[in-house]
């Protein structure tokens, strides 16, 4: 090891990762214990339905969500779920709000279905934010509330204009801290490896119903949908508390434990303060800094989850973070592909907003003995 940063300094956990992220000790605990009636029995039985219905009903509950929409789960991610919307919401045409690697992966998948017409897409440079606008003949509306590559938070409402086109929002590290206004969107999407402190392999959508009857409509066409990529079987079996195949239930109980605990410490609006207070530190000491700046230049755009802070050319960031790594604070990597000098930090909920100070604490220890 090249730098021993002050054991004193170091964060009570150095997890920072923006997904997969922090997963909590208690949780993990959980998991070991509790687990030992669910891990390994039949999920078309009682103990393991009752574990579905418990998340998706703590799911509704932490957002308060409409009577009306449904939680509907499936297995394969958030990127499954981009190729499930291709095949069982979007009718001809989609409209995207590109402005980072997954708003702009949405719009591939949908340029790439021979069934669809060409996506309009909308693209800015990482680091803005653009929504989709209205257009003639879109019947879905398409981006991400947190563009986890850039560290960019968008607005969640409808386009001016859009009519009756469903509107779907990517909330993969938005949801379970930001809030949602439920009228402005269709289908909130998200897998539950980021703020939801579990591990992947699944996607959880909030269905409005519009979305319900799109889904119905189109299953009913002469459309041909592979049964993975069907959301009406996701959503028959769903409602059932079931999945169409075999899910992840450790994945599950590890989701069902950080609902507990989020819903125990005072819900949604518990999970903001607490990103809000990790990442007002983290800009502030970002703005105050000699060599640092907060990559996405206008605040209002700034996440309060995923924070992006890039340096000057007197600090190599890569070094940095491997430095960090061999002291145990991982994963503040850049996203790889955005080729920046630059870290990431996750700041769900799960991370303690004093880790995150005593993150920057040993940051500003290390980067003059680089
Ligand atoms: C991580 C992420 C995804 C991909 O999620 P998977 O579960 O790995 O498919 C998609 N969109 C956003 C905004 C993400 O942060």
């Amino acid at each position: 090891m090249s730098l021993e940063i002050p054991a004193e300094l170091l964060p009570t956990d150095g997890r920072f990762g923006c997904g997969p992220a922090k997963i909590r000790p208690d949780a993990v605990a959980a998991l070991a214990s509790g687990g030992r009636t669910l891990l390994g029995t039949s999920h078309r039985q009682q103990p393991v339905r009752s574990l579905v219905q418990r998340v998706r009903e703590g799911l509704a509950t932490l957002y308060g969500l409409p009577d009306d929409f449904v939680v509907v789960l499936g297995n394969g991610g958030s990127t499954a779920f981009w190729d499930i919307a291709v095949s069982s919401l979007i009718s001809r045409r989609s409209a995207h709000g590109a402005f980072g690697e997954f708003s702009g992966k949405f719009a591939k998948a949908a340029a790439a279905a021979p069934h669809l017409a060409e996506p309009v897409v909308t693209s800015v440079e990482p680091g803005q934010v653009v929504l989709p606008e209205a257009a003639e003949g879109v019947d879905a509306y398409a981006w991400a509330h947190n563009e986890t590559s850039t560290g960019a938070i968008a607005p969640v409402r409808r386009p001016a204009g859009s009519g009756d086109a469903l509107v779907l929002v990517d909330g993969t590290s938005a949801a379970g801290t930001v809030p949602v206004d439920f009228d402005q969107v269709d289908a909130y999407y998200f897998a539950p490896q980021k703020g939801f402190g579990s591990d992947g392999g699944l996607w959880f959508a909030l269905l409005s119903p519009a979305a319900v009857t799109r889904m119905e409509k189109i299953a009913a066409s002469d459309r041909w949908i592979p049964e993975i990529l069907s959301l009406k079987l996701a959503h028959d079996n769903s409602v059932k508390q079931q999945t169409l195949n075999t899910p992840s239930l450790a994945t599950l109980v590890l989701m069902a434990e950080q609902l507990d605990w989020m819903l125990a410490a005072g819900g949604l609006e518990f999970c903001t303060r607490r990103s809000a207070e990790s990442s007002a530190h983290l800009y502030q000491w970002a703005e105050h800094h000699a060599s640092a700046t907060p990559f996405v230049a206008r605040p209002e755009w700034r996440s309060p989850v995923v924070g992006t802070v890039d340096f000057d050319s007197s600090v190599d960031a890569a070094a940095l973070a491997a430095t960090l790594r061999s002291n145990g604070i991982v994963d503040v990597e850049p996203y790889r592909k955005l080729g920046r000098n630059q870290i990431r930090v996750g700041m769900f909920p799960a991370v303690e907003p004093d880790d995150v100070r005593a993150l920057t604490v040993c940051i500003d220890w290390a980067l003059p003995r680089l």
